[in-house]
C-alpha cells in the first residue's frame, strides 16, 4: 500500500505532468495549462496545474485535485492505480536506502587507544574516525579490529590483525579532512 502523503512528498505535480505524463504545458503567471488529453478538447488552457499549491483543475470535466489525482484523471485509472505507478518511478530509491538488513552493530569494547593500534599504523584519531580498535576479549580478543563496510556504510564484520600478521604492502594512507 502507498503511503500518499509520502508519494506527495518525493514529487511535484509539475515534474509530474511534464514528465511523467509528457503533458505539454505552457507557463501563464504562476500557473502552467494545456489540453486535456483526457477530454479531448482542442482548448489549449482547458487543463490549469498550479505548482506551488501542487493542484489542478480540469475546466471541461469541473474537476481537479492533488498529482495522484491528475495522473489518475489524464491515464484514466484509479487513484489507486495512480498512486501505485508513481511509486514505482519515484520512491524506489527511497525503499533502497531504508534497507539496511544485515548490518551489524559496531563492537562497543574495542580500545582505539591500545599502542597496538598505532604499532599497525592506526594512531588513535584515526582509529577512533574509522571504528579500528584493539580487542581485549569476544571472538577478536588479542587482535586490532578492521571493520569492514559496504558502500552504504553498513557493517558487515570484521578483520582481526596482529602485528605478527601484518601484510608486507599494509598501509593506511588516512585522508586529511
Ligand atoms: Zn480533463
Amino acid at each position: 500500500m502507498v503511503d500518499f502523503q509520502q508519494l506527495k512528498l518525493s514529487v511535484g505535480i509539475e515534474e509530474v505532468a511534464r514528465n511523467f505524463l509528457e503533458l505539454s504545458l505552457i507557463p501563464y503567471e504562476d500557473t502552467l495549462r494545456g489540453k486535456c488529453p483526457t477530454c479531448g478538447t482542442d482548448d489549449p488552457r482547458a487543463l490549469l496545474i498550479t505548482p506551488g499549491k501542487g493542484l489542478w483543475y480540469c475546466f471541461t470535466k469541473k474537476v481537479g485535485g492533488d498529482l495522484i489525482a491528475l495522473v489518475a484523471h489524464v491515464s484514466k485509472i484509479s487513484q489507486r492505480e495512480s498512486a501505485e505507478s508513481l511509486a514505482n518511478v519515484y520512491m524506489v530509491e527511497k525503499k533502497q536506502e531504508q534497507k539496511t538488513d544485515g548490518a551489524l552493530e559496531p563492537l562497543n569494547y574495542l580500545e582505539p587507544a591500545h599502542e597496538q593500534c598505532a604499532a599497525l599504523g592506526f594512531p588513535e584519531p584515526v582509529a577512533t574516525l574509522v571504528g579500528v580498535g584493539y580487542a581485549s576479549k569476544g571472538m577478536m580478543r588479542g587482535t586490532v579490529a578492521v571493520p569492514i563496510r559496504l558502500p552504504n556504510g553498513s557493517l558487515i564484520g570484521y578483520i582481526g590483525i596482529t602485528e605478527a600478521k601484518v601484510p608486507k604492502s599494509w598501509r593506511i594512507e588516512p585522508c586529511q579532512s
